[in-house]
């Protein structure tokens, strides 16, 4: 079983990787920001709560997020061997209550994958992708908000990983096929 986190800073590329990995691995993709997104296309009550954190560029509680979680781990296809966590865990909490979910379940993480780009190549990939995407959060002041909460709150869920001794940094920089080639050498050397 592959338990995968794939963490970095908002455009770093997260989703891009996890579509290719979902594939090679035969993973459940779990990407908290498009489940977030749908509840808001839908208009359900938790979509329009996200959504005024989203806009703001700011996190969305946790345990709004712990929910949806839990659905996901309990619910995997037969054919999939395991999961990729995309955009989650994005707090220290959220850390701690994956592990005490995967425990319970004798599960574990595999892997922390924290892929890594400079904030003047993420603003520039994200002001980019603003032009198309039409998200709410795709402009200068949400995205220097969002790279802002990623280092006070999204970054320490590294060093919880770090201790745990399942910390890889990958360098996200280059084509997506030389980034992919550098992170399936990390999940190869852990299977
Ligand atoms: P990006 O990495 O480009 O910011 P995401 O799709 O992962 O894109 O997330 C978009 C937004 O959704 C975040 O800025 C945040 O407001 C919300 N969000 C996504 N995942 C979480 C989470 N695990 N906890 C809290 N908020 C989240």
């Amino acid at each position: 079983m592959l338990n995968i986190i794939i963490c970095g800073a908002p455009g770093c590329g997260k989703g891009t990787q996890s579509d290719f990995i979902v594939k090679k691995y035969s993973l459940k993709h779990l990407s908290t920001g498009s489940l977030l997104r749908k509840e808001i296309r839908e208009k359900t009550e938790l979509g329009i709560i996200a959504d005024s954190y989203i806009t703001k560029g700011n996190l969305v509680p946790d345990n709004m997020i712990t929910d949806i979680l839990i659905k996901a781990v309990d619910d995997q296809p037969e054919e999939c061997k395991g999961i990729i966590l995309d955009g989650f865990p994005r707090t220290v909490a959220q850390a701690e209550a994956l592990e005490e979910i995967l425990n319970k379940r004798n599960k574990k993480t595999t892997v922390l994958l924290d892929l890594q780009v400079d904030n003047e190549e993420l603003i520039s990939r994200l002001l980019k992708r603003g032009e198309t995407s039409g998200r709410s959060d795709d402009n200068l002041e949400t995205i220097n908000k969002r790279l802002d909460v990623y280092e006070r709150k999204t970054a320490p869920v590294n060093d919880f990983y770090k201790k745990l001794n399942k910390y890889a940094n990958i360098d996200g920089k280059g084509t997506m096929e030389e980034i992919f080639a550098r992170i399936v050498a990390v999940i190869d050397s852990k299977l």
